[in-house]
């Protein structure tokens, strides 16, 4: 707990240095790097200290050759505005970020036990209780992010952190949008994409219901809904809705039904994130903490 209270004090200070962020301009100096993170598509992300505040913080490093290469470099802009005003327990905070002449640099929250997908792999499946916990967590950032009029659009496993606490951070928002209309980009990755997006008819923030019941359905199986050799098989199954649960693992008729009740074609007739709140599997499963606790 102290500790806990030491992190949040020294997160403020932070987050108050980057949310004067016109005033305070950050340079490589102002923190000691550490060991290597992980690596992604356009760079490195380290661990790091910022020196004045001592506040621990992951570093992601971009090559700018290579954002300009893959023509992200509008992508990134619209991650970093988004990230940077959504504050909330299970969205990974973006507390600034600063440039020079050949990278750009991201200072993110630290997320301590890393990456949920490296878990589920781990593990092959999750409990209905972890999946539960971890699926209500979501759906609380996913109410807070479409009451800021944010859509997600991209909710898988490879974007999604675990803090300190065990608790989810939803880490990625590259493919975002801050919408007030409904949109027809196709994006994300197409395992978790609606039919309406894979057939790139317009959507809204209903996408997001549709991607987290993809992802309640693999926390408890192991593997996505939809998935198939073939993309196009995937495309087919995923416009058809061609839902099946195995025999094995057995998994609860409440999870299935709630699965059931957000994978549906019609995306007004999705069950609401609210209700999901409400539905009794989550209700008897998810910890209230929102922490999974082995
Ligand atoms: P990314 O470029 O976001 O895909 O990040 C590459 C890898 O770095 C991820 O797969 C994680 O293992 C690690 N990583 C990224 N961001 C963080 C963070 N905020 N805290 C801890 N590890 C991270």
């Amino acid at each position: 707990m102290a500790i806990a209270q030491t992190n949040s004090q020294q997160q403020e200070k932070v987050s108050s240095e980057a949310s004067a962020g016109e005033k305070k301009r950050w340079t490589l100096s102002d923190f000691d790097i550490g060991k290597p993170l992980g690596r992604g598509k356009f760079g490195h992300v380290y661990l790091a200290r910022e020196k004045r505040s001592n506040h621990i913080v992951a570093l992601k490093v971009l090559f700018k050759s290579q954002l300009q290469q893959s023509q992200v470099e509008h992508q990134l802009r619209r991650e970093v505005e988004i990230q940077s005003h959504l504050r909330h327990p299970n969205i990974l905070r973006l507390y600034g970020y600063f440039y020079d002449q050949k990278r750009v640099y991201l200072i993110l929250e630290y997320a301590a036990k890393c990456e949920l997908y490296k878990e589920l792999q781990k593990c092959k499946y999750f409990s209905e209780r972890r999946a539960a916990t971890y699926v209500a967590s979501l759906a609380r950032a996913l109410i807070f992010c479409h009451g800021k009029h944010v859509i997600h659009r991209d909710i898988k496993p490879e974007n999604l952190l675990i803090g300190a606490q065990g608790e989810l951070k939803i880490a990625d928002f590259g493919w975002s949008v801050h919408t007030f209309n409904r949109r027809r980009t196709m994006c994300g990755t197409l395992d978790y994409l609606p039919p309406e997006m894979v057939e790139s008819v317009e959507h809204d923030a209903s996408v997001d219901i549709w991607s987290l019941g993809v992802l309640c359905y693999e926390f408890l199986y192991g593997v996505p809904p939809f998935e198939a050799k073939e993309h196009s098989d995937t495309y087919r199954r995923i416009v058809q809705v061609d839902l099946k649960f195995p025999t094995k693992p057995i998994v609860s008729s409440a999870a299935k039904d709630l699965i059931s009740q957000m994978l549906v074609k019609d995306s007004s007739q999705r069950l609401p994130l609210h209700k999901l709140l409400e539905h009794p599997w989550i209700v008897q499963n998810a910890d209230p903490s929102g922490i999974y606790k082995a």
